[in-house]
């Protein structure tokens, strides 16, 4: 495998060694590639003293191509892949049976909470990784096979809202072949500073798409960035997996509060379900209570544990007041007002990766590349 840095251990992975990203920039074997989150483009404007909640996506396209990047990916595409294998794991529990509620996975803060506090609960949080991770696994096993990279020579950086996104990447579990699915991850703000460092200047560029074969996103993955998003997101796919219909009221008012618990009972097909969205570890730990104590009229859970979900994650620009968090949040839901695929089953994009690699959701190369496991963790660690 390429080495990008001297490994001190002389260890079988170095990929996961060659942690200097400029390094990586600079060095033409190595083939680099970005991709950053639905929150990142909703909350980078203000780094750059734009109106905050400005959706910079194709700003940030331009920038990012600029400091050298192979490729620039929208992990939006895997909060979308993340959706298609959630509804089919959904779906596989209610028509086997299986033990309800089934809690969310794609906060990595919550799931180490849950390894370290309620490890009781590790059967019962869906086994979908994150859809950084998802993204992560695709590059590395399609992507890299499709455009003939040598997968030795590929480095993978996510730009995320949060630092428990840097533990996440780092698990054993987010391997595959020995090889991580995402070598490094930066925060909102140390992406910021990375583009002020390479000299760009990111007014000044025309705004571009992400690159082929993950450009295409619904907003139905941007909705990840806020607390209730991916209950809403999961809800439209849930509805179209088990009638065969569209659901006719995308927006589902109920989980678009600011509250810390908010929560929708809805009959679809045969089925009446129970959703609630949470967020702050706090107020799952409430309702943990509540189900320990004989609650069962909820199937599934989403538990995202910074208040109001990754808008307000904690690698995000800092904000004194509110008045930038109502503009991120506002970004999100008007963008689901305005996009053409506002569903992750309709991406065409998603439907071309299932038909040309993937097959079917839960199915057996989406469990080997797409789904993880989780272990009871010492508290102290
Ligand atoms: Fe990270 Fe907070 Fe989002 Fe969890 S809710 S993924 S800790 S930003």
């Amino acid at each position: 495998g390429q080495c990008i840095m001297a490994c001190p251990t002389g260890a079988l992975h170095e990929k996961r060694h060659s942690s200097d990203l400029q390094s990586a920039l600079h060095n033409k074997d190595i083939h680099v590639v970005m991709q950053y989150s639905p929150t990142i483009a909703v909350s980078l404007a203000e780094e750059f003293g734009l109106k905050a909640g400005k959706e910079i996506n194709g700003l940030l396209n331009a920038a990012l191509r600029k400091t050298g990047f192979d490729k620039v990916f929208d992990s939006t595409f895997g909060a979308d892949i993340y959706i298609m294998e959630l509804a089919a794991e959904l779906e596989h529990r209610l028509k086997n049976s299986l033990t309800f509620p089934m809690f969310s996975s794609d906060c990595p803060a919550w799931i180490k909470y849950v390894e370290q506090w309620h490890p009781e609960l590790i059967p019962d949080i869906s086994t979908c990784k994150s859809p950084q991770q998802m993204l992560g696994a695709i590059i590395s096993e399609y992507y890299t096979k499709t455009y003939h990279i040598n997968i030795d020579n590929l480095y993978t950086v996510s730009a995320m809202p949060c630092t428990a996104k840097k533990f996440e990447a780092q698990r054993e579990q987010m391997t595959h072949k020995g090889i991580s699915d995402v070598d490094a991850v930066l925060t909102t703000r140390e992406l910021a500073q990375f583009i002020r460092l390479n000299g760009i200047d990111i007014h000044q560029g025309e705004p571009e798409l992400a690159d082929f074969p993950f450009h295409i996103r619904s907003s139905a993955g941007k909705l990840f960035s806020v607390s209730g998003g991916v209950t809403e997101a999961l809800i439209r796919t849930l509805h179209f997996r088990l009638t065969g219909k569209e659901l006719q009221q995308l927006r589902i008012t109920e989980l678009r509060s600011n509250k810390d618990y908010k929560e929708v009972k809805l009959k679809i097909g045969e089925f009446k379900l129970g959703f609630a969205a949470v967020s702050t570890v706090k107020q799952a730990a409430v309702l943990i209570e509540e189900i320990r104590n004989g609650r069962n009229d909820l199937h599934f859970i989403e538990v995202m544990a910074c208040p109001i979900g990754c808008v307000n994650g904690g690698g995000q620009p800092i904000v004194d007041d509110q008045t930038a968090l109502k503009a991120r949040i506002k970004a999100v839901y008007d963008l689901d007002e305005k996009e053409p695929i506002r569903v992750a089953h309709k991406n065409p994009a998603v439907i071309e990766l299932y038909k040309e690699f993937l097959g079917e959701p839960l199915g057996e190369l989406s469990m080997k590349l797409l789904h993880t496991s989780y272990k009871k963790r010492d508290v102290s660690l």
